[in-house]
């Protein structure tokens, strides 16, 4: 089952089951789409992989598969991936 994160990893901003702009990645990591759009490239900081809009949960599923409570922030993370998104790293991209 999918893991609907509370909040978004790089600015801790919340996202709740329901939110429009929440993303994720194939491990679940969860970022707000502004974020991902001005922050991260499109890319998971974590694991590289593309990210995409999270599929909201219905609200009579929720009752008996809640979203998940647990926090997870990794702002260091965001900063990394902005720095090695610069041109000369892409420049030697195969
Ligand atoms: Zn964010
Ligand atoms: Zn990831």
């Amino acid at each position: 089952m999918l893991e609907l994160r509370p909040n978004c990893e790089c600015c801790d901003r919340d996202l709740p089951p329901d939110a429009p702009d929440a993303m994720i990645c194939s491990f679940e990591c969860t970022f707000c789409r502004s974020c991902v759009e001005e922050r991260l490239g499109g890319r998971c900081p974590n694991c590289g992989g593309g990210l995409v809009p999270r599929p909201i949960r219905p609200a009579d599923r929720l009752v008996r598969y809640p979203a998940s409570t647990r926090r997870v922030v990794k702002p260091e993370g965001c900063r990394h991936v902005a720095e090695s998104a610069r041109p000369a790293g892409a420049a030697r991209a195969r």
